[in-house]
């Protein structure tokens, strides 16, 4: 069985307090939520330590939103997997579009912070998607399986047991536009068909999410499909209600 799961993306949105306090709504919320459902938040770095205060000891799990590619050492600014550990954080988010193409996220890189990630027992959610132009082009295909393969393909079965995939056409982050429950349901299955060239049977087992503009009144029919497993959320994340009506939709 795969483990369903709904997680939640704050981006740079929130002070710490505001974060307390929608972290403390989702925790009240969550009792109405199915048990098998897995709910995550995805917090900004500051907020991790008071976050992880409000949701130890519950259901809800915490995320990160990325980490460094480097062990540790003189890397100014940046986040070690093991400080996330420490915290402690359950998830991170790993190659979101946004820092793949504002922060030269490669894919790479993307295999140093998942290894590093995993080395902490930390799992990362890992996002895949093409933009527009490439759909457009009919490449969507082609750009996921090379996301896939040049990053996942690197681990081991047992790396990968505990990653997470996010399938996110860019051109429905923020944007209001939703894949169809069709388009969304083809890539998934390419997804785990590709996983499957790999890894065989564990990819029955690999929870792929779909994110892109995901809200209470789409969430049903894209959870319905049979490749997706839930969902990778933004802009509504930040309102507590719609994050957990998300999580009900299954
Ligand atoms: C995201 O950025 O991961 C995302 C899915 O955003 P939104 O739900 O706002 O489209």
């Amino acid at each position: 069985m795969r483990k369903k799961i709904v997680a939640g993306n704050w981006k740079m949105n929130t002070v710490i307090a505001e974060g307390v306090e929608l972290a403390k709504e989702v925790v009240k919320e969550s009792a109405s939520v199915p048990a098998d459902v897995k709910l995550i938040l995805g917090a900004p770095f500051v907020h991790l330590t008071s976050v992880a205060a409000v949701v130890g000891g519950t259901s809800v799990a915490l995320s990160a939103q990325n980490c460094a590619d480097e062990v540790k050492g003189a890397y100014t600014g940046e986040v070690s997997a093991k400080m996330l550990a420490s915290v402690p954080v359950e998830y991170v988010i790993l190659g979101h579009s946004e820092r793949r193409e504002y922060y030269g996220e490669t894919n790479e890189k993307l295999v140093k912070k998942i290894n590093l990630a995993l080395a902490e027992k930390i799992s990362p959610i890992y996002c895949v998607g093409e933009k527009l132009e490439e759909r457009e082009a009919g490449k969507h295909f082609e750009v996921v399986a090379a996301q896939i393969k040049e990053v996942l393909f690197t681990l081991t079965a047992e790396q990968m047991k505990n990653v997470v995939i996010a399938y996110e056409p860019v051109w429905a982050i923020g944007t209001g536009k939703t894949a169809t429950s069709e388009q969304a349901q083809e890539i998934h299955a390419f997804i785990r068909a590709t996983l499957a060239e790999q890894f065989g049977e564990l990819a029955q087992e690999i929870s792929i999410l779909y994110g892109g503009s995901c809200k209470p009144s789409n969430a049903k029919e894209l959870f319905a499909q049979k490749d997706i497993d839930g969902g990778l959320i933004g802009g509504a994340s930040l309102v507590a209600s719609d994050f957990v009506a998300i999580a009900k939709s299954f």
